[in-house]
C-alpha cells in the first residue's frame, strides 16, 4: 500500500490550507471550528513519480484539558501512529511557541521521519530571517511555504518524498 503522510501542529497554523493545496480540491475546510469538521481526512497525493496517502488532522493542543481538543489531540497521535512520514507544521507569523515544542517531543517519541514545515512565509526574502529561530525545535531544518500562496511546496515535497 502506498506510504502515508500525516500533517500535524498547533491549530489555526494551515493544516488544512496544506492539505488543500496539495489534494488540489477544497476538500478540507479552513478555519474550521474544533469539532466540527471530521478530525481526519484522506486524500491521494502525486509527486512527480510518487503516490502517498495525506491526512489532515484537526490539531494539536499538547496541554488542553477541553474534552474536544483532548479529542483532537488523540485523533492526531492515531494520525501519528499511521504514518511513514510527518508534515510537522508551525506558523511563522506566530513564531516559535512552547506548544510547538511540546508537538516536538510528542513527535520525537513516535521515531517516525518528521519534516519541520514553517508556513505563512507568504514573502521568502521578508520573512527568512524569522524561519531561522525554528531550528531551536532541534527537529532539523525548518522548511519555508506558504501554503496559501503555494510558496515552496515543490520543495517540500522533495524532502518528503525522499523518505519513501
Ligand atoms: P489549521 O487549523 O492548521 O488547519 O489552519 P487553517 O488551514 O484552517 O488556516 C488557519 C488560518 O491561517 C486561515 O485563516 C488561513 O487562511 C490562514 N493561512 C493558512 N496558510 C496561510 C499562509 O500561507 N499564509 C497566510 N498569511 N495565512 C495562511
Ligand atoms: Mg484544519
Amino acid at each position: 500500500s502506498k506510504p502515508v503522510v500525516a500533517i500535524v501542529g498547533r491549530p489555526n497554523v494551515g493544516k488544512s490550507t496544506l492539505f488543500n493545496a496539495l489534494a488540489g480540491e477544497m476538500i478540507s475546510i479552513v478555519k474550521d471550528t474544533p469539532g466540527i469538521t471530521r478530525d481526519r481526512i484522506y486524500a491521494d497525493v502525486n509527486w512527480l513519480d510518487k503516490d502517498f496517502t495525506l491526512i489532515d488532522t484537526g490539531g494539536i493542543e499538547p496541554d488542553s484539558k477541553d474534552v474536544i481538543l483532548s479529542q483532537m489531540r488523540d485523533q492526531a497521535q492515531i494520525a501519528i501512529d499511521t504514518a511513514d512520514v510527518i508534515l510537522f507544521i508551525t506558523d511563522v507569523k506566530q513564531g516559535l511557541v512552547d506548544s510547538d515544542s511540546k508537538v516536538a517531543d510528542m513527535l520525537r517519541r513516535s521515531k517516525k521521519p518528521v519534516v519541520l514545515v514553517v508556513n505563512k512565509v507568504d514573502n521568502f526574502d521578508k520573512f527568512m530571517p524569522d524561519v531561522y529561530e525554528f531550528y531551536n525545535l532541534g527537529i532539523g531544518d525548518p522548511v519555508p511555504i506558504s501554503a496559501a500562496s503555494r510558496l515552496g511546496l515543490g520543495d517540500m515535497l522533495d524532502v518528503v518524498t525522499e523518505y519513501f
